[in-house]
């Protein structure tokens, strides 16, 4: 894995979340909660990092999450999948595009910019289950210069979801 300076990235994301007054069933004992890996099969490169300095000066806004492509050269669709289980949500913004979140009691992770979504909205996912493909949603050139997903990971501290460094748990 090695980070290149490339210009694929993206607009910082914050988003809202309203959880449905339906909290979905219970999880299993089984369940990864913790996240584990990157949504992306096989090889892939970190086009932009955590508080990536480069990215400030593109957007001028601070970096949230990572981006990431596989490893050059790579077919589409690239098919993602969740790095937690948890309850998808479908997400939309003229800015950012779409994405994906899955929530859980511990964490919450972010698919950013995708380009279709392969599960319901509020379903319950599994780790390791395909959830979306990557893509290139959102404004282009504005807000988003190329397909990558971003990557961006909520972790529960004294009742609230915060955002951290996902490089943590990318390994
Ligand atoms: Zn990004």
């Amino acid at each position: 894995m090695k980070k290149i300076a490339s210009l694929i990235t993206c607009f910082a994301i914050l988003f809202i979340i309203s959880l449905p007054s339906s909290q979905p069933k219970s999880f299993s004992t089984t369940s990864q909660f913790i996240p584990n890996g990157v949504p992306l099969p096989g090889a892939f490169i970190i086009t932009a990092g955590y508080h990536d300095p480069s990215y400030v000066k593109i957007f001028h806004k601070e970096h949230t999450g990572i981006d990431l492509i596989p490893a050059p050269p790579y077919k589409n669709p690239v098919i993602l999948h969740s790095t937690i289980s948890g309850i998808a949500y479908h997400y939309s913004e003229q800015c950012s595009g779409n994405a994906i979140i899955i929530i859980n009691p511990q964490f919450i992770v972010y698919l950013g910019h995708i380009a279709s979504f392969l599960v319901p909205n509020q379903s319950h996912v599994s780790y390791g289950e395909n959830v979306a493909t990557m893509g290139e949603s959102g404004e282009l050139g504005v807000c988003i210069t190329g397909a990558h997903v971003h990557y961006q990971i909520y972790k529960k501290v004294d009742g609230k979801y915060m955002i951290v460094d996902p490089t943590g748990y990318i390994n």
